[in-house]
Order: structure tokens, then C-alpha cells, then sequence
């Protein structure tokens, strides 16, 4: 029987017990009593070492023999179905036997559910990994650096060892507190809270994700870099790829002075022929590195290669789900990108969230404005403990509108204690961001991305095309005629009045808020080809600066009047006298546009009214427009 029990005692206090004992067998009982009681990596480790140093040898210990001999699984993985291999693997702990099980299913049936499963336990253990109190040296740390190593430690002893070493050194309340609190929390939980995938959850489940990996972090994962994808068109750079060019610079110029960090601008190029130099071009617009590939089958955007080609650009060489015949790069060291940005086109907006959510992260979509800075949260599925606080470092803040645009909301891509976030993703409205000046002397490093392009990924062939008439541009009218929700009593007589009256100037186009679009109304035939995206005027649609704009039945939202405040005079005819349009209109006709749409028409059609009488109107102040002229029902300006 051992004299030391090393239940009682903390991991660095059993290594001074074990000094002075000599004896094989006895080391073998605190071995034994270890295994019985608190069964930690880092006190058996101890104990072995001594062993070995006295010339004894651990006895393995009971079912490790059967578990853990080279290639022999404990299950054979054949003999389960489905539904009854994951409560079979509960039983299964150790790494190397659930290899063994995963060597046994890839030699037998190899279903992909039933590997994905085993992998997800393989992951699940591999990333335990104990951290040793000894090799932590607190002082010089941050307290968020502290927060963030302490939660992997589940030991009371071990953290107490920490706090000792605290208080022995810097002291720090806010760094003992965490440690108290965690003490506190990993004492209370007597029962180890187990975290199972979606795929060990619920086994009976053949549910559509089984054959998706759960990831829940690439352990010891790297991130590094801000990487754009940079969409094209007809062999160019698009305006909002540029943008976000020059969005991701700023970002990361302050990102580096304020981390003092080296991180780059990663531009992603993927397309047809002449590729290659639109990646030379990405550099000019503020990127570092452009990493491009080329090939005639990816001269038109397709979701599937797209998302493989992003993918495999974005895991490095040694990622757990990466290409195994993939070379380190020596251009970056780590495993995938801290951020990515995409354009909120259709395409990006496909790719984005494919990307995603291959890469295991999450996606804020259709931002309109981005930053990156800490950020303080308390809500326990990200702390991990209930009632604290903890700092997350280098967070995308990505701001988008929400509830139509009523609010803005931020969004966070944030860690939890068993779940990492990366990269970081948000795809970006056009028009969010200026477009830099090219500098065509940036010198930046352009790679050539090679990879193998699976048939598989080109289920369709494109033989021949054709392209289509231009769609409808609404820039360089003098007038635009824009109709809102206010034709909502009569939709189809409301797009009629709005084309009379188009038709009554010279050089005008109609044009119509995305309410219009989005509401399920009916329209007559004659009038339903004018119903379109096309003619969507605002952040998400186009952006006009005609002499003259007819704002009508529109409230304006504020993704509307981005689209059209630069016009040189606004006018505005709404029911409701306290619409948002009026705070940045030059008239306001309070009104029923069914009445004064067609008054209007008949004003300019009798000579008593033009187009350079009305853009004559409203003086603007500095940033808004001055208050506007009320004209009251139906009644027109002088
Ligand atoms: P409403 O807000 O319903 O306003 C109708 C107006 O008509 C009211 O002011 C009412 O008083 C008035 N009215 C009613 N009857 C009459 C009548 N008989 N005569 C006169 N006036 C009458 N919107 C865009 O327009 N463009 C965009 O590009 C755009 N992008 C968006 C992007 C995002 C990410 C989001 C979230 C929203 C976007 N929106 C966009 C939608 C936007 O937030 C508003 O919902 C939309 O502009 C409202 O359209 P509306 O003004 O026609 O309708």
C-alpha cells in the first residue's frame, strides 16, 4: 500500500513526494491509486517518469492493453448499424483505439456517416489535451491571454497551483479573479459537461449534415490575414471588389498599428483567362498578396469549383481537412484567414455562405460598414462562465441593417470554450465603401494557386451563349419618376400614372423602390415587364443623380434615399406628412399621388410646367436639404 496518496495532493506536490521514493512496487500502488482516483494526464506522467527513473515499468492499465495495442480496435465498427455505432463509441475515450476503429470501418464498409462520426470522437479527444500547470508561466501574460489558457484547465489543484503562482508574482486582482471564478466553476461542475456533435447527439438521425464534418476548431489553429474575393466581370474587377479592396487595407493598416502585427490583404482572384493580371491589379487596388487561378471552365461563376477553389486556397498545407498532398506555402504560416470579406452580389452572396460554412465559421451578410476591435462579452455560451465577463481580442465588427433598415445591428463572430470561429466572414453591400485610387507602384506578391479541378465540379458545360440586352440603366436621365408602396391601393393604375407622367418630360425613366419589388402585388400584363429589379433604386439596387426626382408613395428608408440624395431637386408626394422622404426632399407635395401624378402630367403636357422650372427649386443646407416647400393637396409649385 502507497503512503502517499496522491488524491490529496496537487500535481507539483506529488512530484516533491515522488522524489524521495525509491521503491518500484510502491510507485506502482500510487500509479494504481492514481488511475483510481483522479486519473490526471499530468500526475500519472509524473509518476511513470519516476518509475522509469528507479528502473521500474508502469503496468498498463486495465482494458489499456485490449484499447490500445497497435491496430486493434475494440469494436468492430461492421457489426453496428448506424444508429447504434455512436452510443457504442461512448464508450471509447482513447485516440489510438478509436483509430483503430476508423482503420477497421475504412477497411470494412466505409460509410462516410460512420467515419465522419468516429473522426468527429478522434477530434473530440485529440483536442483535449491537457494543459500542464508547470509549463505556464502567468507573469507577462494578459488577462485576456490568462482567461483564455485557463479555461482549458478543468482541475481545481492545477488552477489553485496557478493562483499560488499569482499571488507569489504580479498579483493582479482581475487575473486572480478569472482564476478564482474558474476554480469556482470547474469545482462545481462534478459532472463533466460533455459537448457531443450534432452527429453523436442524435445517432438514429440520418440526418442531412452527416456528411459534414463538425468541426470544433482546428486544434492549435492559426489565423492570419484579411482575405477579399475579389469578383469579376466580363474580364474586369467589379467597383465593389475595389471597394473592399480599399476597405480591407484601412483595415488592416490600423488592425497592424493597433496589435502591432505584419498581417496582409489576401486577395482571391478565381476566373477564366487573363486572370492572372486582374490578381496583378488586385494589388494596385490595396491587396499584399493575390492568390489566383485560372482555367477556361471557371470563366462563369459556378457555386460548386468556386467554393472547392476559395476552400482549398484557404486551408494550408497540414489542415486537418485539407489536400494531404498539399506543400506548405512559404508566403504564410497559418491555417486559414483571420477575416473574409465578400461582395454582396448574387454570386457572392452564393459563395459567401458556401465558404462559410465549409470552413466551419459563421457569415454576417449584406453589411454595410466593417471594423475590428475587443470586445467585452458576458453571455456564458461564449465565457464559458456564467456571470463573468472576458475580453475577445481582434473582432470583426460587422454593422448591417436589420428590421428594413429601421436599426443597425453588429454583428460578432465569437469563440466559444469548445468552439472556434474562423475565419471570421461577412460579405458587403455595393456601395458601402469608396473605391480607392489604383497606385499602379503597390508591389504585392501574385501566386498561382495549383490544385486538381475534379469533373465532378462541372456537371454542366456552357457550349454557347448569349447576352442578354443591357438591363435598364436609370443614370443620365434628367428625370426619374420613382414609385413606392404608395400604389398600393390600385397597383397596376399606380405604375400608369407613373409612366404618363415619365412620358410627359423629355428625358425620364421610371423607376421603384424595393418595396414595390418585394410586395406580392398583381399587375396587369402591359404594365408588369416595368416591375423589375432593374429598375430598384437605392444600396442594393442603383444609384442616380438625375436634375429631377419624383419620390412617390415612397417613405424613405434610409437603403432608398442612399440611392438617390445626390439628385439635384427632390420631390416628394406622400399621403403622410411625416414621412422620412420629407426630411431630404426640396418640395413636398402632401398628397395622394393617384391625384397628383396625373396633374402633374397635365401641367407639363400644357407648357405650365417644365423641367427646368421644377429643378430650379430647393436651396440645399451643408449635409441635408433645406426645409421643404409644403404644397398642399394635389397642388403644385410655382
Ligand atoms: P413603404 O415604406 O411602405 O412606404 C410607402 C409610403 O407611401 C408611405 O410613406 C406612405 O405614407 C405612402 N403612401 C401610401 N399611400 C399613398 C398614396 N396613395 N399616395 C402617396 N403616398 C402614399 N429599399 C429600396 O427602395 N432600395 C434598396 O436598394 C433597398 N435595399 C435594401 C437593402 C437591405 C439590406 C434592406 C434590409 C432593405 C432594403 N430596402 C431597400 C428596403 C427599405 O428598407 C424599405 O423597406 C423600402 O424602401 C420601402 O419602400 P417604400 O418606401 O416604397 O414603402
Amino acid at each position: 500500500m502507497a503512503d502517499i496518496d496522491p488524491d490529496d495532493l496537487t500535481v507539483s506536490e506529488l512530484e516533491d513526494a515522488l522524489s524521495s521514493v525509491d521503491d518500484a512496487d510502491e510507485l506502482e500502488a500510487i500509479l494504481e491509486a492514481e488511475r483510481a482516483g483522479k486519473d490526471r494526464k499530468t500526475a500519472k506522467e509524473a509518476i511513470e517518469a519516476r518509475l522509469e527513473a528507479v528502473g521500474g515499468e508502469a503496468a498498463p492499465a486495465d482494458g489499456e492493453e485490449a484499447e490500445g495495442a497497435a491496430g486493434e480496435a475494440p469494436l468492430d465498427p461492421g457489426e453496428y448499424e448506424m444508429a447504434e455505432l455512436g452510443p457504442a463509441l461512448q464508450e471509447i475515450e482513447d485516440v489510438e483505439a478509436l483509430q483503430a476503429v476508423l482503420a477497421a470501418e475504412e477497411a470494412g464498409e466505409d460509410r462516410e456517416p460512420a467515419k465522419t462520426l468516429i473522426e468527429s470522437r478522434i477530434e473530440k479527444f485529440s483536442a483535449e489535451e491537457e494543459v500542464e500547470e508547470g509549463d505556464i508561466d502567468l507573469s507577462g501574460m494578459s488577462i485576456a491571454d490568462v482567461a483564455n489558457t485557463i479555461r482549458r484547465i478543468d482541475d481545481p489543484d492545477e488552477l489553485q497551483a496557478l493562483l499560488d503562482q499569482e499571488e507569489a508574482g504580479e498579483d493582479r486582482d482581475p487575473v486572480k479573479n478569472q482564476i478564482r471564478n474558474r476554480i469556482e466553476s470547474a469545482e462545481e461542475s462534478e459532472e463533466e459537461r460533455e459537448i457531443l456533435s450534432p452527429e453523436e447527439k442524435y445517432p438514429e438521425l440520418d440526418h442531412p449534415t452527416a456528411d459534414k464534418r463538425h468541426v470544433r476548431a482546428i486544434p492549435d489553429g492559426d489565423y492570419g490575414d484579411t482575405w477579399v474575393y475579389c469578383e469579376t466581370q466580363h474580364g474586369e474587377l467589379i467597383d465593389v471588389t475595389k471597394e473592399m479592396l480599399g476597405k480591407a487595407r484601412e483595415l488592416m493598416d490600423t488592425y497592424n498599428d493597433d496589435y502591432d502585427a505584419d498581417e496582409r490583404v489576401v486577395a482571391v482572384v478565381i476566373g477564366g483567362e487573363g486572370h492572372a493580371e486582374l490578381a496583378e491589379e488586385a494589388i494596385t487596388y490595396g491587396a499584399d498578396v493575390a492568390v489566383y487561378l485560372e482555367d477556361e471552365r471557371l470563366s462563369r461563376f459556378l457555386h460548386k469549383p468556386y467554393t472547392e477553389i476559395f476552400c482549398d486556397m484557404a486551408r494550408a498545407a497540414g489542415h486537418p481537412f485539407g489536400r494531404e498532398d498539399r506543400e506548405p506555402e512559404d508566403w504564410r504560416d497559418y491555417d486559414e484567414p483571420r477575416y473574409t470579406v465578400f461582395p454582396a452580389t448574387n454570386n457572392g452572396r452564393d459563395l459567401s455562405a458556401l465558404v462559410q460554412a465549409e470552413l466551419d465559421s459563421g457569415l454576417a451578410s449584406d453589411c454595410s460598414d466593417l471594423f475590428i476591435t475587443s470586445a467585452v462579452i458576458s453571455n456564458p455560451a461564449k465565457t464559458g462562465e456564467p456571470g463573468t465577463k472576458k475580453t475577445f481580442e481582434r473582432i470583426l465588427h460587422m454593422k448591417r441593417p436589420d428590421f428594413s433598415g429601421f436599426e443597425y445591428s453588429t454583428i460578432l463572430c465569437i469563440d466559444k470554450p469548445d468552439r472556434e470561429f474562423h475565419p471570421q466572414g461577412a460579405s458587403v453591400i455595393p456601395g458601402s465603401f469608396d473605391i480607392p485610387e489604383p497606385d499602379p507602384d503597390r508591389e504585392g506578391l501574385v501566386v498561382s494557386h495549383d490544385m486538381p479541378l475534379s469533373d465532378e465540379w462541372f456537371p454542366v458545360g456552357i457550349t454557347e451563349h448569349d447576352v442578354l440586352e443591357g438591363g435598364v440603366d436609370l443614370t443620365g436621365y434628367d428625370v426619374v419618376v420613382a414609385l413606392g408602396r404608395g400604389i398600393g391601393r390600385d397597383p397596376t393604375k399606380g405604375i400608369e400614372v407613373g409612366l404618363d407622367l415619365v412620358d410627359a418630360f423629355e428625358d425620364a425613366e421610371l423607376g421603384l423602390s424595393r418595396g414595390v419589388i418585394t410586395a406580392s402585388y398583381e399587375f396587369a400584363g402591359h404594365v408588369a415587364d416595368y416591375v423589375t429589379e432593374e429598375r430598384q433604386i437605392g444600396e442594393s439596387g442603383q444609384v442616380v443623380q438625375p436634375k429631377v426626382y419624383v419620390a412617390a408613395g415612397i417613405s424613405g428608408a434610409i437603403q432608398h434615399k442612399v440611392g438617390m440624395d445626390e439628385s439635384e431637386t427632390i420631390i416628394a408626394i406622400n399621403t403622410d406628412p411625416d414621412a422620412d422622404v420629407r426630411d431630404f426632399s426640396d418640395y413636398f407635395i402632401e398628397g395622394d399621388l393617384f391625384e397628383v401624378l396625373p396633374r402633374l402630367t397635365e401641367a407639363l403636357q400644357t407648357g405650365e410646367l417644365n423641367v427646368e422650372a421644377l429643378a430650379d427649386g430647393g436651396e440645399r443646407t451643408e449635409g441635408s436639404r433645406s426645409t421643404p416647400e409644403r404644397v398642399s393637396d394635389g397642388g403644385e409649385h410655382e
